[in-house]
């Protein structure tokens, strides 16, 4: 991302690779915060050519052979942070508008979609999209922007993951297994037929995605099949392996050892 070049005539704060809490925790990319809204930047260096779908939300990647693998949306995990940030916001009193790009770093990457997403747009273009976002209205004053400025550098720092479990004083056995309901808030989903269904009826989609995230960032940086079945509540070690074979996580070993790695481990960087 050649966003530490980038300097627009309106002061913009420039966050990395942030943690935070809303109803649950979300990672991000690249946060920028101004007076006028924040805005999150989901980044990914993908070769070849990319399709992403709507209904159902997936991303397609081929390689120069043709042959495709099918792994999740960015733009569905995307309007989930961006949702997770409104509330975070809101939680502070603060009604701030909340955009979400979606940035292709290669260049050669041909990207296919079957209509227009006007979140995607390739690393280049990025600085071109910043400035067409809405800066009419300042929503904050320089003190408030300060102030959340300082609240996500405190609770990045609160949350590193190290040091999670000990600074809550939580012992890993008191860790319910299972999958977050966005509309319950309880560990309530499980998979039905092809779907994450909750036991109200709600569809939570991403909710596998996110209880992995929690297990990286409460437990360790790498879960095998096994472990991710009993911390996700979830029966079938297929299913299991389908889901982390589709999640774009980096892949460790083979068969019984097989090992998922957390993207923001070290070992990618
Ligand atoms: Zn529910």
């Amino acid at each position: 991302m050649n966003l530490a070049r980038f300097t627009p005539d309106f002061p913009i704060n420039l966050f990395h690779d942030i943690l935070l809490k809303s109803y649950s925790f979300f990672q991000i990319d690249h946060l920028i915060l101004t007076k006028h809204y924040a805005l999150i930047i989901e980044s990914k260096n993908l070769k070849f050519q990319i399709e992403i779908t709507r209904n159902p939300d997936q991303l397609i990647q081929y390689d120069e052979l043709g042959n495709s693998k099918v792994m999740d949306s960015p733009l569905q995990q995307l309007e989930k942070n961006c949702e997770w940030m409104r509330g975070w916001l809101l939680n502070k009193g603060i009604d701030l508008p909340v955009f979400g790009i979606f940035a292709v770093s290669n260049v050669n990457c041909k990207i296919v979609t079957k209509q227009e997403e006007p979140t995607i747009v390739r690393a280049s273009f990025l600085q071109k999209k910043i400035l067409e976002l809405p800066r009419s209205t300042e929503f904050i004053d320089e003190n408030t922007l300060a102030k959340l400025k300082k609240s996500i550098l405190n609770e990045h720092m609160e949350f590193d993951q190290h040091n999670f479990l000990k600074n809550f004083d939580v012992d890993v056995k008191e860790l319910l297994p299972g999958m977050w309901c966005d509309v319950c808030k309880k560990l309530t989903v499980s998979k039905i037929g092809f779907k994450f269904m909750c036991t109200c009826g709600n569809e939570n989609p991403s909710s596998f995605m996110q209880a992995v995230n929690d297990y990286f960032l409460l437990m360790k940086n790498e879960m095998s099949n096994k472990e991710c079945r009993t911390f996700l509540k979830i029966e079938s070690a297929k299913v299991t392996y389908r889901k982390l074979q589709q999640s774009g996580l980096q892949i460790q070993g083979r068969g019984r050892n097989t090992l998922y790695l957390n993207k923001r481990s070290p070992a990618k960087n």
